[in-house]
């Protein structure tokens, strides 16, 4: 296959890596050490169309390929990968609407969130089940024309300043299998019944807020069934985790990236027994294995990404290309922290920031041990 970006894929990428250099990296430290919400960056993301890469040109979208789609993850994340996340869950829900919306709720709701006026999320874990999603407890009981809920989810980004939010419910507690019972609903802000709760406090993703959500009696239209039918819930929350798979790797490519290039460059500059670090062949070596290690994590992302471009399923590749490139992630940041020696520790300087955001991605959208028995069961399958 061909590993060169087509003329368009490359203007996006030097598109993003300019926005990303001139407005998210000066202010990255400071806004994630305050807690500051980035709403400057959110409005130039909104103005560039990026709320909207995964939907369709149709319904006010840029409706971007996953090569292109990893690519603009991967320039946000060497620069802040906090950001990522704002964009992150809120194209996983513009694609399941895409994807399995009814047309009603394509036209209500995409152009809206392609502008970013309305926000999302994905609101599929809960205290008792993450890795294994058909054992939520959050029910949906049909009552007339409308669906009552009641449950709680956690960890769900941008929950605070989502409009709308797909929620993983068990519409049929006694179906068998229990995916069969298990449907996903549009549910608004402000609907009485439903709340935010607390913010988590967190290692590194500081951007955007995880918090934990509350569904009482929450009365919640017949309407806002995604797609036509119940029981779907499951197979349209993983399709797009499929697809959000090359957000999760273009991220982690983009933070190994961040990290290699600052060890060379500290490389280069520290000097200890008489020479620059960079001379002693112990650094050396720890730069050519992370190069190495964050190439092949790209070329690994892409090669994922085109797959899924071609019309086919993905779950092998995707899931090798996120399992790999955020271990990839991983090491590099912590090879990057102890180029760095001492000041690597410090928190004024990037690296620390990194190495605090690198874990996130072997945890989200299917941890890493999770999906190698998924890479597995599809090799023996074969
Ligand atoms: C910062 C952050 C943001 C997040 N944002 C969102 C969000 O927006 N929306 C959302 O729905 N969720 C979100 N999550 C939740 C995330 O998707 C879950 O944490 C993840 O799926 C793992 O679920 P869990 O935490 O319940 O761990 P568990 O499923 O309890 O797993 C615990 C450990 O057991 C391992 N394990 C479990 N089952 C198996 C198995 N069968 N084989 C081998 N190992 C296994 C896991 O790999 C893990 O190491 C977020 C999490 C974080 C940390």
């Amino acid at each position: 296959m061909d590993f060169e970006l087509t003329p368009e894929q490359q203007a996006l990428q030097d598109l993003i890596r300019d926005f990303a250099r001139r407005s998210i990296a000066p202010v990255a430290r400071e806004l994630e050490q305050s807690g500051r919400y980035p709403d400057e960056i959110v409005d130039e993301m909104k103005a560039m169309g990026l709320f909207g890469m995964l939907v369709p040109e149709a319904y006010g979208g840029i409706g971007l390929d996953a090569v292109s789609y990893s690519l603009v993850f991967e320039e946000l994340s060497k620069a802040w990968m906090g950001i990522a996340g704002v964009l992150g869950t809120h194209s996983m829900a513009c694609r399941i609407v895409a994807i399995n919306g009814t047309e009603e709720q394509k036209r209500r709701w995409l152009p809206e969130m392609a502008s970013g006026a309305v926000r999302s999320g994905l609101a599929l874990t809960e205290p008792s089940a993450g890795s294994d999603l058909q054992s939520i407890t959050t029910t949906a009981r049909r009552d007339g024309d409308h669906y009552v809920v009641n449950g709680a989810k956690t960890w769900i980004t941008n929950a605070r300043r989502a409009r709308v939010l797909p929620v993983l419910v068990k519409t049929d507690e006694s179906a068998q299998p229990r995916h069969r019972g298990m449907s996903l609903l549009l549910i608004e802000s402000g609907t009485p019944g439903f709340s935010v709760g607390n913010d988590i406090p967190k290692l590194g993703y500081r951007g955007p807020e995880s918090s934990e959500i509350f569904f009482v009696d929450c009365k919640v239209a017949v309407d806002n069934l995604i797609g036509a039918s119940e029981g779907q819930g499951l197979q349209q929350a993983l399709g797009a985790l499929e697809f959000g798979r090359c957000n999760i790797a273009g991220r982690a490519v983009g933070v190994a990236q961040a990290a290699l290039d600052l060890a060379l460059s500290y490389a280069r500059e520290r000097r200890a027994f008489g020479h620059p670090i960079a001379d002693f062949q112990a650094i050396q070596l720890k730069l050519a294995a992370v190069a190495t290690e964050v190439q092949a994590a790209r070329l690994l992302t892409r090669w994922a990404a085109a797959k899924l471009d071609s019309g086919q399923r993905a779950d092998l590749e995707t899931g090798m290309a996120k399992f790999f490139a955020s271990e990839v992630a991983l090491r590099a940041t912590l090879e990057s922290m102890r180029i760095h020696g001492g000041y690597g520790y410090s928190a004024e300087l990037e690296v620390e920031r990194l190495y605090r955001d690198a874990p996130l991605m072997a945890i989200g959208e299917g941890t890493n041990e999770i999906l190698q028995t998924v890479i597995a069961k599809l090799l023996l399958a074969t």
